[in-house]
């Protein structure tokens, strides 16, 4: 017989890892915005796997496009070329105008490229002395799990147990230009910088931080690298958050949206000059650029520009935004976002808030304890939002 939830969860309890407290919603299906448990309930998405679905869950083209590819080759290894790849670096060019592209799988794989990238830029290109590169990183940053990344990180419980860490790399606070400037070195290379931090909060900078961050690089010979991974492909209103501030960065990390979710890719992109200091042997993947994964991404960046959901993440985001900051509730502290990505502050714990909403249908998660993030996929009606909208108001009102 089927398993029922309970079962489900106490098996995962039992032979995984720890590693996340998810809420105990056991999903079978989804599509679009909108997700079904094992008892056949049915949950609206404000979360889209941290933006990895902004195309909308299980999208027909991107499943089409999936299915097709998997029946003919899956998997070749760089070891030999395949019929795809040359096709997503050219798409990814004329979508994004960045001369190169190199993938990778997970959004972390693709920072620790850029990283290597940065480094070997610094000595090749800038003649910063062999193993003294480094690179300016901001307070509360999240880039990812892996030992280097968690390095550099502020929060004390991703570091915790995980040491030692690599060096070379500085912290300063997120939005301060002073703090940058004061920070730059002759051996520094770069600086890396989420356009909004997510995990922090949804925490947008002063306007004009990325154009004074650009400027400074200029000055100093330094690359922009902004890790678009969860900011970019229409989450915040335009296809990359950078061009609020009309600028371009040096290397753009993507992710999570770049498959919609089907599967994991991610890839630097940057000018020649940068991504051509790799050489063969110097980095690699096994499944990075397989031809699975392009026929995905490529599917899945066409979604975005056929649907244009950066103009609807625009759109329903304003009206979101607006709804949400004419609430006058006690609980409320702060309501910031830019598009479809919202972060309502709480002066009160928000996981009960979450699994509150989830007993009446809307899947939240709290980030930093008091913070519920609001990403639904981009695709969502604007119905479905406002009802989503509506359940936020009354939970926070009967609490
Ligand atoms: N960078 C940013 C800005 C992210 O939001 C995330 C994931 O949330 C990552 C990097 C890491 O991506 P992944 O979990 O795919 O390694």
């Amino acid at each position: 017989a089927a398993l029922t939830a309970s079962e489900l969860i106490a098996l995962e309890d039992q032979y995984g890892a720890h590693n996340y407290h998810p809420l105990d919603v056991v999903i079978t299906h989804a599509s679009g915005a909108w997700v079904t448990d094992i008892d056949g309930k049915r949950y609206l998405d404000f979360l889209a796997a941290y933006s990895a679905v902004n195309q909308g869950h299980c999208h027909p083209a991107i499943l089409a496009a999936m299915i097709e590819q998997a029946r003919k080759v899956t998997l070749t290894s760089r070891a030999f070329r395949n019929d795809q790849l040359p096709l997503l670096y050219r798409d990814l060019h004329a979508l994004t105008g960045f001369e190169m592209a190199l993938p990778m799988n997970s959004g972390v794989e693709a920072v620790e490229t850029a990283i290597k990238a940065a480094r070997k830029w610094g000595l090749t290109v800038k003649g910063v002395p062999a193993g003294t590169a480094e690179i300016l990183v901001c307070g509360n940053n999240f880039h990812g799990r892996t030992i280097a990344v968690v390095g550099f990180s502020s929060e004390s419980q991703y570091k915790c147990g995980f040491g030692p860490f690599p060096t070379g790399f500085k912290q300063v606070p997120f939005g301060d230009v002073e703090a940058i400037r004061a920070s730059i070195k002759p051996n520094t290379v770069a600086i890396l910088v989420e356009p909004v931090q997510g995990e922090a909060g949804i925490i947008v900078p002063p306007a004009g931080y990325l154009r004074e961050l650009r400027e400074l690089c200029d000055e100093h010979d330094l690359l922009l690298m902004c890790d678009e991974i969860q900011s970019g492909l229409g989450r915040t209103g335009k296809l990359f958050a950078f061009e609020h501030d009309n600028i371009r960065p040096d290397v753009c990390i993507i992710g999570k949206a770049l498959s919609g979710g089907f599967y994991p890719v991610s890839a630097v992109l940057a000018s020649r000059e940068i991504l051509g200091v790799f050489t063969p042997g110097d980095h690699g993947s096994t499944f990075g650029g397989n031809p699975l994964a392009c026929a995905v991404a490529r599917a899945a960046l066409k979604v975005l520009v056929d649907e244009d959901l950066p103009a609807r993440s625009a759109d329903l985001g304003a009206y979101a935004l607006a709804r949400l900051q004419s609430l006058n509730l006690p609980q409320i502290v702060a309501v910031r976002g830019k598009g479809l990505w919202i972060g309502l502050e709480l002066n009160i714990k928000a996981r009960p808030i979450c699994e509150a909403l989830k007993d009446r249908g809307l899947l939240c998660k709290e980030t930093h304890d008091t913070v519920i993030r609001l990403a639904p996929p981009l695709m969502i009606s604007k119905e479905d939002l406002a009802w989503g909208l509506d359940q936020i108001e009354a939970v926070l009102k009967a609490n």
